[in-house]
């Protein structure tokens, strides 16, 4: 059967590495919401023009253009045995638009607390060249990418300001869905204050106890 993965968690949550690692693990492409729309802010496309000055500001994009682009990416043959969503459904309506496209979801959220989050999105950075997401000590605003030499930027929406903002949404929005999905079989609830690791081998032993 295949592997309908959601990963709910705030931003922060260390949600993005650890979807690398479980699409790795599972074999599934790994969808971000986010990646797909930075991406196409980057390549200056059509989209990226409609949406830049929204994820700039921490607000959250439309329901229909969002749903829209995920019917499109579930739509493609990649996606046939299974998939890893990460950063989509956000609202009631995108849960919705996501019941009718597929089922048998499992969907896992990492929780973690705001004070955790906001000391660890001060301190992230995203390599220019290579996109890998990376923390910076203290002092180290003029670090290049220890991986590629790239120059390591802060995501514009990472700004103490704006992160708060995210916050709020996060926390208004993702109640009412983890309260839906958490009545459903194959909810899964990890603990994301602990070591990467540690969060990697949760989730691991979580999804294929509940594949059995
Ligand atoms: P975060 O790091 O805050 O979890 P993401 O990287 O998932 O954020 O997404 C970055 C931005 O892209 C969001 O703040 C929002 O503007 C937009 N976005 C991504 N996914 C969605 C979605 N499902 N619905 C609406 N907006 C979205």
């Amino acid at each position: 059967m295949s592997l309908n993965l959601v990963l709910i968690g705030p931003p922060g949550s260390g949600k993005g590495t650890q979807a690398v690692r479980l699409a790795r693990r599972y074999r599934v492409p790994h969808i971000s919401t986010g990646d797909i729309l930075r991406q196409a802010v980057r390549d200056d496309t059509p989209l990226g023009r409609q949406v830049a000055a929204t994820i700039a500001a921490g607000s959250l994009v439309g329901d229909e253009l969002i749903s829209s682009l995920v019917a499109e990416r579930l739509s493609r043959r990649d996606t046939e045995p299974g998939f890893l969503l990460d950063g989509f459904p956000r609202t009631l309506a995108q849960t919705q638009v996501l019941d009718k496209m597929r089922d048998h979801l499992m969907v896992v959220h990492i929780a973690a607390p705001d004070e955790e989050i906001i000391k660890r999105l001060s301190s992230r950075r995203i390599c220019e060249s290579c996109a890998l997401t990376q923390s910076v000590s203290d002092t180290g605003n003029n670090e290049d990418c220890p991986y590629c030499g790239g120059r390591l930027v802060r995501r514009e929406d990472d700004d103490p300001e704006t992160v708060r903002k995210r916050l709020k949404t996060y926390a208004a929005l993702a109640g009412p869905l983890i309260k839906i999905y958490s009545k459903r079989p194959g909810f899964i609830a990890v603990d994301g204050r602990q070591v990467p690791d540690k969060v990697t081998a949760d989730l691991y032993a979580g999804i294929d106890g509940a594949r059995r």
